[in-house]
C-alpha cells in the first residue's frame, strides 16, 4: 500500500523563504493574523488529517468505487466519516469570507492544502473542491437573498456544490446545450434537461447538493451568448433555511471510469425542477467562468499532488529494490545486487519528476499569492497586475501541471518495473487518477487555445508582456552574479526564444487563425517550461544564500535539481519551437479522406 508524507519542508521553503509570503500577506488588509506560526500550525494539522485520515482511504476507495442503487449514490466505506472530520475541522471554510462563516485566511494557504488533499486522494478532494468553486461563483454573481440562504451551508460543507455544463451532445461547445429554463412568474424558473459527467452530482456526504446549471431561456439568442446560469438545489430550502422538500432533480446513472473511481460522475436529470437565476440573463457562461477559472487551477494542482505522492513511493522503492550492479562496479558488495538508485536511468525518471513537483509547487503558491494580491492589495494598479498574471497562467497551470502530472506518474510507475503495473503497489492508480485532469474542466487542447487565441492578444499583449518584463526585471540586477550565471544564462536564452516565438505566433496567427491552433499545445509547453525555469533560478538563488550550516542537504539538493531542470529539461523548448514554426500547413494539407 502506498504511503504519503506532506512535503512540509518544501512548502516551508517556498512560502517563507522563496516568496516571503509572510511579509507580503500580513501587509494586506484582513490578513494581519496570517503569521508564520499560524501558517505552520495550519500546515502541520492539515498534514496529519491528509496523511492519517484521507490517504488510507485512497486505495480501498478505488477498489470499491461508488455504488448506484435506487437513484442514490453511495461513496466508498470511510468517506462519510472522513468528510465529517474534514468539515468539523473547519477545513472547507479556511479561505472563505468570514461573512459566510469562513475563516478569511489567504488563498495561498488553501492552495498548499489543495496539493496535500490531492496527494492523499484526488477522488476525496473533488467533493469539497467543487463546492469551493461554486461558492466563489455565487459570491460574485448571486443575489443577496440566495447568498444568505446557500453560502453559509456551503462554506460549512454541509451542503455541496456542483458544476452542470456538459450534455450528451455539448461538451467543449457549450453553445450547443439544450437544457431549458422558463420563468414561472414568481421569480423562480422551471428547469428541464439532462446533464452528464457531473462530478459529485449525487453522493451521500452532504445534506443537500447545490447544482449550478447552465440553461437556455425561451427568448435566448442561439449559441454561447444565449446561456444563463441557475442555482438548482437537490432539496429546496424550507422556511428555516434547512434542506426541505425534494426538487425535480434526480441521478439517472453513474459512470464507470478509468480513474478517480471514488468520485461520483453522474447523469443528472432536471424535470420540472425549480431554479433561481444567478447573474444577468444570457450571461451564464461568463458567470460560470468565475467557477471554472478557480477549478482550472485546482485541476492543475491534482497533477502536482499526484506527481508528489508517486515520487515519494517510487523513491522508497528504488532505495529498497536491488537489481544489477552499478556500471562503476558494486556499490553495496555485502549484497548480491545494488539498489535501483545506482542506475542513471532510474535517477533520470526520479529527477524529472522532482524537478516538476518542486518547480510546480513554487509556481502554484506564487499564483495563489497573486490571487490574494489581486483581491486585497490597496493599490488598484497592483491588483490589476496580479489579476493579469493569474489570468495568464491559469491555462498554463491547468494544462502543464496535468500533463506533467500524468507523465510523472508514468515515470514513477516505470521505476517499479512490473510491480508498477500491479494494483497492490498503488502506482497504476496514480496513473489512472492523473489522466482525467488532462481532459476535464476544458481539455488541455482548449487550455492551449485559451492561451494563444485569447490571453496573448488581450489588451494588445499586456498579459504576456507583464510576465516577460517581470522575468527580465528579475534577471537584470543579477547579471553580474557569477554564482548564478550557470542558471541565469539558460533562462535568458529561453526568455529570448519565448519572446521571439510569441511575436512570430501573433504575426502568423493574425494572418491564418489555423497557425494558432496548430502551435497551441507546443507553445503552451514552452511557455510553462520557461516559467518553471524562472522559478528554478529563483529557488537556486535562495538555496545559495548563507543558511549558517542549517539544512545543508536540503539546499544542496535544491541546487542540483535546479541544474537538472535547466540543463536537461529546459532545452526541450528548442525542439518544441521547431515544431511550432513548422506551421499549420503540415497539418491542414493532409486530406480528410487520407486519415
Ligand atoms: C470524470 C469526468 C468528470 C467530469 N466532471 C464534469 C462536471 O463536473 N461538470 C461538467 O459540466 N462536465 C464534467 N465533465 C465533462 C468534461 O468537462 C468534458 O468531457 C470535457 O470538457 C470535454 O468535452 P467532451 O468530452 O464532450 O469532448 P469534445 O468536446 O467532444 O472534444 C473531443 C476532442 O476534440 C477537441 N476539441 C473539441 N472542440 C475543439 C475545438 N474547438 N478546437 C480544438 N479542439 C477541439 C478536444 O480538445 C478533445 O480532444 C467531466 C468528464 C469526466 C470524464
Amino acid at each position: 500500500m502506498p504511503s504519503y508524507h506532506a512535503p512540509l519542508r518544501d512548502l516551508h521553503f517556498v512560502y517563507h523563504e522563496l516568496l516571503d509570503a509572510d511579509d507580503v500577506l500580513t501587509a494586506l488588509p484582513g490578513f494581519e493574523e496570517a503569521t508564520p506560526d499560524l501558517v505552520d500550525a495550519i500546515l502541520e494539522e492539515a498534514a496529519k488529517l491528509f496523511e492519517q485520515e484521507i490517504q488510507p482511504l485512497n486505495q480501498p476507495g478505488d477498489e470499491e468505487g461508488c455504488r448506484f442503487e435506487d437513484g442514490r449514490v453511495h461513496t466508498p466505506k470511510g468517506f462519510r466519516e472522513a468528510y465529517r472530520a474534514y468539515t468539523e475541522g473547519g477545513w472547507p471554510a479556511l479561505s472563505l469570507d468570514p461573512a459566510i462563516g469562513g475563516q478569511g485566511l489567504p488563498e495561498t494557504i488553501a492552495f498548499m492544502l489543495e496539493e496535500m488533499i490531492n496527494s492523499a486522494s484526488v477522488s476525496f478532494g473533488l467533493y469539497p473542491g467543487l463546492t469551493r468553486g461554486a461558492v466563489t461563483a455565487l459570491q460574485h454573481h448571486a443575489s443577496d437573498e440566495l447568498k444568505a440562504i446557500y453560502l453559509p451551508k456551503m462554506a460549512a460543507g454541509t451542503w455541496s456544490g456542483t458544476m452542470c455544463l456538459t450534455e450528451p451532445h455539448a461538451g467543449t461547445d457549450l453553445g450547443l446545450l439544450r437544457t431549458r429554463a422558463e420563468p414561472r412568474g414568481d421569480g423562480s424558473y422551471r428547469i428541464d434537461g439532462t446533464k452528464i459527467f457531473i462530478t459529485g452530482g449525487e453522493q451521500d456526504l452532504t445534506e443537500n447538493i447545490v447544482h449550478l446549471v447552465l440553461a437556455r431561456l425561451p427568448d435566448a439568442p442561439p449559441g454561447i451568448r444565449g446561456i444563463s446560469l441557475f442555482l438548482v438545489p437537490k432539496r429546496l430550502p424550507d422556511a428555516n433555511g434547512e434542506a426541505g422538500e425534494a426538487n425535480g432533480v434526480s441521478c439517472g446513472a453513474i459512470e464507470h471510469k478509468m480513474g478517480i473511481r471514488a468520485s461520483s460522475t453522474c447523469v443528472i436529470n432536471f424535470d420540472d425542477a425549480t431554479g433561481f437565476l444567478v447573474g444577468p440573463e444570457h450571461r451564464g457562461v461568463a458567470c460560470m467562468f468565475t467557477m471554472m477559472n478557480a477549478e482550472r487551477l485546482a485541476i492543475g494542482i491534482q497533477g502536482l499532488g499526484l506527481a508528489e505522492v508517486a515520487y515519494q513511493n517510487a523513491v522508497g522503492y528504488a532505495r529498497e529494490r536491488r537489481q544489477g550492479r552499478s556500471a562503476r562496479g558494486p556499490q553495496d558488495p555485502d549484497h548480491s545486487a545494488d539498489p535501483l538508485l545506482v542506475h542513471p536511468d532510474v535517477r533520470r525518471m526520479l529527477l524529472t519528476t522532482r524537478a516538476f513537483t518542486e518547480g510546480g509547487r513554487a509556481l502554484a503558491v506564487w499564483t495563489a499569492l497573486n490571487i490574494d494580491l489581486s483581491k486585497h492589495h490597496p493599490d488598484p494598479e497592483l491588483r490589476q497586475e496580479a489579476d493579469d498574471l493569474v489570468a495568464l497562467v491559469t491555462p498554463v497551470v491547468k494544462a502543464l501541471f496535468s500533463d506533467l502530472g500524468f507523465e510523472s506518474t508514468v515515470l514513477c510507475q516505470q521505476v517499479l518495473g512490473g510491480h508498477g503495473y500491479i494494483r497492490e503497489w498503488g502506482m497504476e492508480q496514480f496513473v489512472r487518477d492523473a489522466r482525467i485532469a488532462q481532459i476535464y474542466e476544458g481539455t488541455n487542447g482548449i487550455q492551449a487555445l485559451d492561451l494563444v487565441r485569447r490571453k496573448l492578444f488581450l489588451h494588445d499583449g499586456r498579459l504576456p508582456n507583464r510576465l516577460f518584463d517581470l522575468i527580465e526585471a528579475y534577471m537584470e540586477p543579477r547579471r553580474g552574479d557569477a554564482s548564478l550565471q550557470p542558471f541565469l544564462t539558460p533562462l535568458e536564452h529561453a526568455l529570448t526564444l519565448l519572446r521571439e516565438l510569441t511575436a512570430w505566433l501573433i504575426r502568423e496567427g493574425s494572418e491564418d487563425p489555423d497557425e494558432l491552433g496548430a502551435a497551441a499545445t507546443d507553445y503552451l509547453r514552452i511557455f510553462g517550461l520557461v516559467i518553471l525555469a524562472w522559478f528554478w533560478v529563483r529557488m537556486v538563488e535562495t538555496a545559495l544564500e548563507d543558511h549558517e550550516g542549517r539544512d545543508d542537504a536540503f539546499y544542496r539538493a535544491k541546487i542540483l535539481t535546479g541544474h537538472y531542470f535547466l540543463q536537461r529539461i529546459l532545452p526541450q523548448i528548442g525542439s518544441l519551437a521547431a515544431a511550432v514554426r513548422s506551421g499549420a500547413r503540415l497539418l491542414m494539407e493532409f486530406e480528410e479522406e487520407a486519415f
